[in-house]
């Protein structure tokens, strides 16, 4: 359980109960088939119906992935356009495009593919900047991987909602009624940015469900965790019940599905971990993420961070006073993993436990794989680093996480906890509480729509369901529970 060391090994399940297939060469990539022994044994096991699905979504993706006869038919279909023939029956497609940072890609990815299971379509995903750099094949014998020649591949960048092929401002030129007035068109363009309209937004009814079904390429540029609003569509209902008997595991499944790191950035998480964090009690993850303009460090994120860390029991308090009582518990240790774009946080919370003895006596080590400064997405070690340290977060025992930053979204869902979430301060001061525990382990939506489609007319989408629930970090966010 919690506060063991994970260097008590039981017998591994490399497969994770199923969730990967044993098709894959172990020599193909380090991590897909050895990051379990970094983990601690899953409690959760995914749904033998979700195992079943993704075994046969694996199945047509090796029939209709990149470079198979169905693919090439498909490729014709959507240079020639519709006029030329019937579209190709056997395939449909779904083309992630990569945009905005890491933590948004993970959570987009993993939400196009859960989409894409629910739909009988084949995923492929643009490799953008430094996605091959990052990630590796997750699908067995046919790539994931949007193949370089890809007709539409430069348009991506400028697809937006004035694009002609925008599902929102087709609707606009043809509302109420597109599914009677057009025939499918080979492809269309979803905006589901966070700037979306609410034609873009219809994207989350059953009727336009019924007419997406149709088009054989759906092309989706998204920066949004949008599964907690695929929960609300009556069609998927069922098959989702299916696949997630338990609601909070889905990000959790599907992340240790999906993403599994390149060998170089393997090797960043692997010599880290060896060098520093192995070894202790007890390894508690502290991501800081500042919204505010500005340098940090600020004194009030630090307060902040240390009011919730000593109220919640996560850490020890220091004696001011310095006097160093005989305790029980000089033998115990605990590793702070920080992760920051800046370096001062690292500073003031390791002097403060160098300087003065902990209430405990506990010994309190804290370390800080990088300090970038700014975010900086398309540079390939950048991201690399910040893979490598949303992953170490994910392999501690306690979880601190930013408010609204998808950055500590994937570390909590990867790594199956429920973190202690820090409340987004107002006007630089420390709030009261300062943190809360998260209800789950599963990632905001922060751009979901409210609306009723079949009353056509507003509604709280965070008051519908019992498993999909306004977020603690973001009072009009939507996150299953
Ligand atoms: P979000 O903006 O917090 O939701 O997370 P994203 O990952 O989408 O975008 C933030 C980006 O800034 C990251 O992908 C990194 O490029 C960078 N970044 C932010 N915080 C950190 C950090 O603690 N460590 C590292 N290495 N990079 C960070």
């Amino acid at each position: 359980g919690e506060g063991t060391s994970r260097s008590v090994e039981e017998p591994k399940d490399k497969l994770l109960g199923g969730l990967l297939t044993a098709g894959f060469d172990e020599q193909s990539c380090i991590s897909r088939y050895g990051s379990v022994s970094y983990r601690k044994g899953s409690e959760h096991r995914p749904s033998t119906y979700l195992v079943s699905r993704l075994r046969s979504y694996e199945a047509l993706h090796k029939q209709c992935g990149p470079n198979t006869e169905s693919y090439n038919r498909a490729m014709d279909y959507l240079r020639l356009g519709n006029a030329s023939a019937p579209p190709p029956s056997d395939c449909k497609y779904i083309v992630w495009v990569s945009f905005s940072g890491l933590g948004n890609r993970i959570l987009t990815l993993a939400s196009t593919f859960l989409y894409a299971l629910l739909t009988n379509r084949i995923l492929l995903v643009d490799p953008g900047a430094n996605m091959t750099d990052l990630f590796c094949e997750p699908f067995p014998e046919a790539s994931w991987f949007l193949p370089p020649d890809f007709p539409l591949k430069d348009q991506f960048n400028g697809f937006g909602q004035s694009s002609p092929r925008c599902y929102g401002k087709m609707l606009k030129e043809n509302s109420p009624n597109l599914a009677n007035k057009l025939k499918p068109p080979s492809y269309l363009y979803l905006h589901l940015v966070h700037d979306y309209d609410d034609q873009d937004k219809l994207f989350f009814c059953e009727d336009d469900q019924s007419f997406l079904k149709e088009v054989p390429w759906l092309v989706m540029k998204t920066d949004n965790y949008f599964i907690p609003s695929l929960f609300l569509i009556p069609t998927f209902e069922e098959e989702l019940n299916n696949l997630f008997p338990r609601k909070e595991m889905v990000f959790h499944f599907l992340g240790r599905y999906l993403f599994h790191p390149t060998d170089t950035v393997w090797g960043l998480i692997e010599r880290y971990y060896r060098a520093y964090l192995s070894g202790f009690d007890k390894k508690i993850g502290i991501q800081i993420r500042v919204f505010d303009t500005g340098t940090g460090p600020f004194q009030h994120v630090l307060d902040q961070i240390l009011a919730c860390a000593t109220r919640e029991h996560l850490l020890p308090g220091v004696d001011k006073d310095k006097s160093i009582s005989p305790n029980s518990d000089t033998q115990k240790s605990k590793a702070v993993l920080i992760t920051s774009l800046s370096p001062g946080y690292l500073e003031q919370i390791r002097d403060l436990y160098w300087e003065n003895p902990t209430i405990t006596g506990e010994v309190v080590s804290v370390f800080q794989p990088s300090h970038e400064e700014y975010q900086q997405t398309e540079k390939q070690m950048h991201n690399q680093k910040a893979w490598a340290e949303m992953y170490l977060l994910s392999l501690t025992d306690v979880l601190i996480t930013s408010s609204w930053s998808t950055f500590g979204y994937v570390a909590q869902g990867l790594g199956g906890l429920r973190p202690w979430i820090l409340y987004k301060p107002e006007n630089r001061t420390v709030p009261d509480p300062p943190c809360r525990r998260a209800m789950s382990m599963e990632p905001c939506f922060h751009a979901p729509p409210f609306y009723d489609c079949r009353a056509k007319r507003g509604i709280d989408t965070g008051e519908l369901v019992p498993h999909v629930r306004h977020c603690e970090d973001m009072s009009w966010g939507l996150k299953l529970v």
